[in-house]
């Protein structure tokens, strides 16, 4: 989907942002969030990763071509069972990376569900990223490459793909790639829209959730959310 290689990491201090975007990452307890969004951002492996109470944020400067973006990546820190009381979490939300484990059957089922969570706390236009992680337990795979492909096209996610925390396999490109898709969509809205300016966290003068949510969108809106709801 996504050719174009113009892209670079950028160092954590700039502070000349064009654009910010939240990104928030869900899947069951396990799978390996919190590796992978430390690989991602930081490059490094943690094998015991201590959660905190609550949520927090790591964040990556990337430039895509002309733009310099900053994804602030924000995960659950071990209260995955505790996500829906915290709307805050997902308020704003531009990207959802959804996470399960190659070994792990349940957290492949449990998909559905986390969608579910999406649907009723963001906005329709939420961008999703499916990762099937720990790729490297090749011998402990219970969960079909094409099985999970399947499903990514039939939801019409935004990207699919297979990564490792552990040997780092496809951790960076997670991010590389998420701003890309976030990228695409500034273009894609500021080329078809008029739009207001004055909001919020998506920057850029773009409010992604605000723009979805208006009425010449309704139908597209809806379209999208029916479309979800009855792929099974
Ligand atoms: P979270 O609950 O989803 O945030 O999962 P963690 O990031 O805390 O990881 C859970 C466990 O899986 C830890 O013991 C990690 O060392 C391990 N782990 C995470 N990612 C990988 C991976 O890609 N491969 C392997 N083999 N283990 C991983
Ligand atoms: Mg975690």
């Amino acid at each position: 989907m996504m050719s174009d290689e113009d892209y670079e990491i950028l160092p954590d201090d700039i502070n000349d942002i064009d654009c910010s975007f939240k990104i928030i990452v869900i899947g069951d307890s396990s799978v390996g969030k919190s590796c992978l969004t430390i690989r991602g951002t930081k490059g490094k492996f943690k094998d015991f990763y201590t959660p905190t109470i609550g949520f927090e944020f790591l964040a990556l400067n990337i430039r895509i071509k002309e733009k310099k973006i900053r994804l602030k990546i924000w995960d659950t820190c071990g209260q995955e069972i505790y996500r829906s009381l915290i709307s805050s979490f997902y308020r704003n939300a531009s990207l959802a990376i959804i996470v399960y484990a190659i070994n792990n059957k349940e957290s492949f089922e449990n998909l559905e569900s986390w969608l579910d969570e999406i649907k009723n706390q963001t906005h329709p236009n939420l961008k999703i990223i499916l990762i099937g992680n720990k790729s490297d337990l090749e011998n402990e795979r219970v969960i079909d490459k094409n099985k999970a492909e399947n499903m990514a096209n039939e939801y019409n996610f935004d990207l699919f793909m297979e990564t490792s925390a552990k040997t780092g396999e496809n951790a960076r490109l997670i991010f590389i790639k998420a701003a890309q898709i976030l990228y695409d969509e500034l273009l894609h809205l500021k080329e078809n829209k008029e739009f207001n300016t004055t909001d919020n966290t998506s920057t850029c003068g773009v409010s992604i959730s605000n723009i979805y949510e208006s009425e010449s969108d309704k139908e597209e809106t809806e379209g999208k959310r029916r479309r979800k709801s009855c792929c099974k």
